[in-house]
């Protein structure tokens, strides 16, 4: 199926006061319309800078970008400040864990809706309103005729985090993105707004890529997963698969420490280590200070050279980092000290 957004050979790079981070090394991937694409792994992956780099959301003075991201058909690498204004919205939208980050307090939340339409739509301020009722009413607030004239503090968490999905889609954008949306709520809530992405997605046919670290909320809406490690993609394929058999040690590790995902009782087998510094990443695999099967790869390779995400399976649409030859033998065959 035609890609909607084609991320290839995307490297970002910001200052720090401790020196030049490498946020995203290399990313490449393609997402059609009416997919969802998980985007998993743990803070420093890359998977949050990747995403504001499609909106084109960086510091323009301070970031660094290399690579392509085409959205649509349009390259949004280099993309002037002027375009990227008609694009964001109407191409491409962004929701956030925080809506406080994309609703003013100051204005009403039907204010906010009408004025994002109006910026893309050359129609009446009535024709406008009547857009931010329908819309509100579609991610499922109720009375909105009545909603639409109040403030973000008189809704509450829940209702303002649809507030936001219905700003975000009030243009019709073909690709969504999505920021741990659900992070900061309440499990019952969590999961509404779940339903709702989905509905909306089935009814708008766009494509999503939701960012989580979640994987109990990967298996709910994904259909794909691109798992991160140090700016870079590590494993990619359908969420069935890797939920089912992951390729890469560093996936793996995500699944066995959590027991209602990989089904395994008792006490959870946590990734030894922690994350690498993107200010001094290590040689060869990323992941090797922290890989538990490093020593099954023949002699220094995982320390030496950097492995390529390479095709595993042809069948399954699966790619890899890794130099482990039979990773799914080698876990099934793996016995693990669990912590007492
Ligand atoms: Fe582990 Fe080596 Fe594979 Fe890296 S390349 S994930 S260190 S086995
Ligand atoms: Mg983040």
């Amino acid at each position: 199926e035609e890609a909607y957004l084609e991320v290839t050979d995307l490297h970002v790079q910001f200052p720090t006061a401790d020196g030049k981070v490498q946020a995203v090394q290399g990313l490449s991937y393609a997402l059609p319309l009416r997919r969802t694409l998980a985007i998993v792994g743990e803070s420093g992956s890359g998977k949050s800078v990747s995403s504001m780099a499609i909106l084109g959301l960086h510091d323009r003075k301070s970031t660094w970008i290399s690579g392509s991201i085409k959205v649509g058909g349009k390259e949004v690498v280099g993309m002037s400040e002027k375009d990227l204004m008609s694009y964001r919205g109407a191409d491409a939208a962004m929701i956030f864990q925080d809506p406080q980050s994309s609703l003013h307090p100051f204005f009403t939340i039907g204010a906010q809706i009408t004025e994002s339409y109006r910026a893309h739509h050359n129609v009446s301020k009535r024709a406008a309103k009547a857009r931010a009722v329908d819309m509100l009413g579609r991610v499922g607030i109720p009375n909105p005729s009545r909603r639409v004239d109040q403030y973000p503090h008189e809704f509450s968490g829940g209702m303002r985090q649809r507030a936001m999905i219905a700003m975000a889609l009030v243009n019709d954008p073909k690709l969504l993105i999505a920021d741990e949306p659900t992070t900061a709520l309440d499990v019952t809530v969590q999961a509404q707004i779940l339903d709702l992405i989905a509905d909306l997605q089935r009814d708008f046919g766009s494509a999503v890529v939701f960012i989580t670290h979640d994987l109990g909320v990967v298996a709910e809406i994904a259909d794909d997963i691109l798992v991160m490690y140090g700016g870079n993609a590590v494993e990619h394929g359908p969420v069935e698969k890797i939920l089912g058999s992951p390729l890469h040690p560093y996936s793996w590790g995500l699944l066995e420490s959590i027991p209602a995902v990989s089904g395994t009782p008792g006490p959870l087998h946590p990734i030894p280590g922690s994350p690498p510094s993107l200010l001094a990443m290590p040689s060869g695999c990323a992941f090797h200070p922290r890989c538990e099967f490093r020593d099954r790869v023949g002699g220094d390779l995982c320390r030496t050279l950097k492995p390529e995400l390479i095709p595993r399976t042809a069948d399954q649409g699966r790619t890899s980092r890794c130099h482990l030859k039979e990773p799914d033998k080698v876990f099934e065959t793996e016995v693990l000290p669990r912590l007492p």
